[in-house]
């Protein structure tokens, strides 16, 4: 992680981008790239979308790239791990989603 964090640092820093990417503004483009990658399955049903990512396999991986990249980002700046922060809320999401109440279920925590 902390290499992939590296080479994004230099590719920001290469293009002196560090300017624009403020926290307001990386949480902004992350929004968009993750638009980028539900248009990828607009009008599609459940079926079609598997079928269309397998055939378009690399223009997903890239709309996913750039919504991790500009995620690594946003947490560098912050200062946050993210890898920290993911087990973090795993922690707080397995207390929200007991299985024996959530197995097999897809209702929200607030009406287990
Ligand atoms: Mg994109």
């Amino acid at each position: 992680m902390q290499e992939t964090i590296d080479r994004i640092r230099k590719f920001r820093d290469e293009r002196d981008w560090l300017q624009f990417h403020n926290p307001k503004n990386l949480a902004v483009s992350i929004s968009i790239e993750a638009a980028e990658l539900l248009e990828l399955f607009q009008w599609k049903s459940a079926e079609e979308s598997a079928r269309h990512a397998e055939e378009n396999r690399e223009k997903v991986s890239d709309e996913m790239a750039d919504v991790a990249i500009y995620l690594l980002e946003l947490a560098d700046v912050l200062g946050i791990d993210l890898a920290q922060a993911i087990d973090a809320k795993l922690v707080k999401n397995a207390a929200k989603y007991p299985v024996e109440k959530s197995k097999g279920r897809s209702t929200k925590y607030t009406d287990l």
